[in-house]
C-alpha cells in the first residue's frame, strides 16, 4: 500500500540522514548494553530495568544498569561512564529530556547507537529510536475515565457543574505534554460548556507541572489548592497524571477531612499500575490508573538494541508524531490499559502481580 511505502521509505530517509552504515555492523551478539534509568524511587523503573538487563541478556548480551536517583548529572555521568567503558548499545530514560545533547555527542563519536526509552530524548540527532507508549492516549483515557465517572455526557449537555483541579508531570519529560495535551482534548469542551470548573483557575500546564514528578511537591500543592478554593465547597475530580502524584494529593485530600461517608474522595486519576495505587483503588480511593506494563517496553526495547547491533531496522509504528527538535525519532509506540477497580484483576491475569500481592 501507499501508506506502507511511505512508512518504509520515510524510515530509509531518518537512516540516511545519520549517515546508514556509521554504526559498523556490531558482529552480532555479545558485549554490554548500557542502561540508564532515572530512579529507583518508583517501581516502574526498577521493573523496566531489570526486565530489560534480563531480556538483553537472554537475547545473548551483558548489561550494565544504572540509575540516576533523579539527579541529571548523575545520568550523565553514568552515561559518560558506558561510553568510556565501550558499551555497545545506550538505552536511556532520561530525567531532563533536554540535558544530554552533550553526552551523545560523545556517543556519536564513539559509534554507540542509542534507544530513547519511554522518555523522549530533546533536542539532539543523535537517538536512533524511541519505544514508548502511546502518551497522549494516556492522557486521553484518564481524562475520559473523570468524564465517564461523573456521568457527565455530551460537553454540552445541561446538568450539574463539578469541580476539578489539574496535575501535570515534571516540565523537564517530553511526556508531559503529551499525557496533558490528551487529557485537555477530552476535558476542554466541558471547560468551556461549564460543566467542569477549575476553581483555582490553574488551567495551564506550566501552573500544574509537578518537579519530577515528586508526590511530596503534589501534596504541598493540593494542600494548598484545598486550603485556597474549596472551604464547603467539594473537589470532584483531581486529574493526576502519575501514581506517586495520585497519593500525594489522596493525602492532602484525607487531611481537609475527605474520605468520609459525608466526604466522599473525589475521583483520583493515575498512571503505572504501581501496586500501592492498586491496593488504594481496591480499597476505594484512588479511582482509576493507567497500566503501561513494562515487560512489553522492555521486550521492545530489546527487539529495537537487537536489531540495530546486528545491522537489521528495527520495527516501528509510529515515524511522524516524536519529533525531538532536531529529527522525527522512528517510534514504537505500545497500548496503555485504563485500570478501575472493576478490572485490577487484569493485573493478575496479565501476570503483573499475583493475586496474593493485591490482598
Ligand atoms: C512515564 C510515566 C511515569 C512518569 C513518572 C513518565 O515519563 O511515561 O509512566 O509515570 O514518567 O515516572
Amino acid at each position: 500500500s501507499l501508506a506502507a511505502l511511505l512508512t518504509v521509505s520515510l524510515t530509509a530517509c531518518g537512516q540516511e540522514a545519520r549517515g546508514g552504515s556509521r554504526y559498523k555492523p556490531a558482529g552480532g551478539k555479545g558485549g554490554t548494553i548500557g542502561l540508564a534509568m532515572p530512579t529507583k524511587a518508583s517501581e516502574r523503573w526498577i521493573a523496566d530495568g531489570e526486565n530489560m538487563a534480563e531480556q538483553f541478556r537472554k537475547a545473548g548480551y551483558d548489561a550494565d544498569l544504572q540509575y540516576g536517583d533523579d539527579k541529571v548529572e548523575n545520568q550523565i555521568a553514568q552515561i559518560e561512564n558506558m561510553i568510556t567503558k565501550g558499551r555497545k548499545l545506550l538505552v536511556v530514560a532520561a530525567i531532563d529530556g533536554s540535558a544530554l545533547t552533550e553526552v551523545l555527542q560523545r556517543a556519536e563519536d564513539a559509534g554507540i547507537p542509542v534507544i530513547s526509552y519511554d522518555r523522549l530524548i530533546m533536542g539532539t540527532e543523535h537517538v536512533d529510536y524511541y519505544a514508548s507508549f502511546d502518551n497522549e492516549r494516556v492522557g486521553e483515557l484518564q481524562a475520559k475515565y473523570i468524564v465517564d465517572a461523573l456521568r457527565l455526557g455530551p460537553a454540552t449537555a445541561r446538568g450539574k457543574s463539578y469541580n476539578i483541579e489539574l496535575f501535570a508531570g515534571s516540565p523537564d519529560d517530553n511526556n508531559t505534554k503529551y499525557f496533558w495535551n490528551g487529557a485537555m482534548k477530552v476535558l476542554q469542551p466541558y471547560l468551556a460548556s461549564g460543566r467542569l470548573v477549575v476553581r483555582s483557575k490553574q488551567t495551564r500546564m506550566n501552573q500544574a507541572t509537578t518537579l519530577r514528578w515528586d508526590g511530596g511537591t503534589a501534596q504541598k500543592r493540593m494542600d494548598d489548592l484545598i486550603s485556597r478554593n474549596y472551604g464547603e465547597v467539594r473537589v470532584d475530580a483531581v486529574l493526576s497524571p502519575y501514581d506517586g502524584i495520585s497519593i500525594g494529593v489522596i493525602s492532602a485530600l484525607k487531611s481537609a477531612g475527605y474520605g468520609t461517608k459525608s466526604r466522599p474522595l473525589p475521583v483520583v486519576t493515575g498512571q503505572d499500575a504501581e501496586l500501592a495505587s492498586v491496593k488504594s483503588i481496591i480499597r476505594g480511593e484512588q479511582t482509576q490508573t493507567v497500566f503501561k506494563d513494562t515487560r512489553k517496553l522492555a521486550a521492545q526495547a530489546v527487539r529495537m538494541g537487537d536489531a540495530v547491533l546486528n545491522g537489521k531496522k528495527p520495527e516501528v509504528n509510529n515515524t511522524t508524531d516524536y519529533d525531538n527538535g532536531k529529527k522525527v525519532v522512528p517510534s514504537f509506540l505500545l497500548d496503555p490499559v485504563s485500570i478501575d477497580k472493576s478490572n485490577t484483576g487484569l493485573l493478575v491475569d496479565e501476570g503483573y502481580f499475583t493475586a496474593g500481592q493485591l490482598k
